[in-house]
């Protein structure tokens, strides 16, 4: 049985604009950076799965439910449809740092999980992410990593990826 590759993209920072210390609540606060969903559908011609490993600690604190994060996701996935692209799934903890859970990044679980759940052939796959915790997670998983910042990065690493197969 042969793996999938995957490349897995962070979100905050890497597929919408982040503003620090503020989080994402409702889809009108969500804004796709410039490139953004160029480079997804980039990814999706290609023969990558795309996962999305978030960090959504804006639940446990309170500012965000479960299924308001689920709507934002919604929105998100069918403005990657319509403009060509693919999400194939989305992992998030809800999780705060005091918590101490183990899928918070830089902590593996997400990862492991998606890995499980879609026979992903670590060695051969990405994760792209703007902080560097996020590095230090794919170290920890054993993927390749990627730096996207800001407007044209998504785009940018994605390009690199898929130049360098
Ligand atoms: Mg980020
Ligand atoms: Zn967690």
């Amino acid at each position: 049985m042969s793996k999938n590759r995957a490349v897995f993209l962070d979100r905050d920072g890497v597929i919408n604009r982040l503003h620090m210390g503020k989080y994402v609540t409702k889809w009108e606060e969500f804004e796709f950076l410039e490139g953004a969903l160029d480079a997804v559908t980039a990814l999706a011609a290609s023969d990558f799965k795309i996962i999305v490993i978030t960090n959504q600690s804006a639940i446990n604190r309170g500012f965000i439910t479960e299924y308001e994060l689920e709507v934002i996701h919604e929105h998100m996935t069918d403005s990657i449809e319509k403009a060509g692209g693919r999400i194939d799934s989305i992992y998030h903890c809800p999780h705060a740092p005091h918590e101490e859970c183990t899928c918070r990044k830089p902590e593996p679980g997400m990862f492991e999980k998606a890995i499980g759940n879609h026979d992903i052939d670590v060695t051969g796959s990405w994760f792209i992410g703007d902080f560097q915790s996020d590095e230090e997670a794919a170290a920890r998983v054993g993927l390749k990593f990627k730096l996207a910042e800001g407007d044209g990065g998504l785009r940018r690493a994605v390009d690199e990826i898929l130049n360098s197969k």
